[in-house]
């Protein structure tokens, strides 16, 4: 029992995003390293990412389902680099690869 993490990415606003899903739907969350980034404009190492972090782990299924079927709103893959894209975007952050069909 405890606090769980559930989302994490580079991008601030993807964790965000995530965050206003779940509380919509009444689950109790808190962001950690959600100030981490910004000072320098590098890419910051992956323990800097902000986290979404969930109260009760007894929602972690419930959340990771909201985050699932949240309409169109899943990560897509890009073909030329491999990285992983919010839904938001169409061209990969990484390498400017427009977003595969489908
Ligand atoms: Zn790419």
């Amino acid at each position: 029992m405890g606090a769980v993490l559930i989302f994490t990415h580079e991008n601030r606003l993807l964790v965000e995003l995530a965050r206003s899903k779940l509380e919509v739907a009444g689950i109790a969350v808190f962001l950690k390293n959600e100030y981490a980034q910004g000072a320098t404009g590098e890419l910051a190492p992956h323990q800097a990412w902000p986290e979404l972090w969930l109260e009760r782990d007894r929602d972690y299924e419930r959340a990771m389902q909201l985050l699932r079927d949240a309409e169109g709103q899943a990560d897509w893959i890009c073909r030329h680099c491999g990285e992983s894209n919010g839904a938001a975007f169409d061209y990969c952050w990484q390498c400017d690869s427009s977003r595969p069909p489908g």
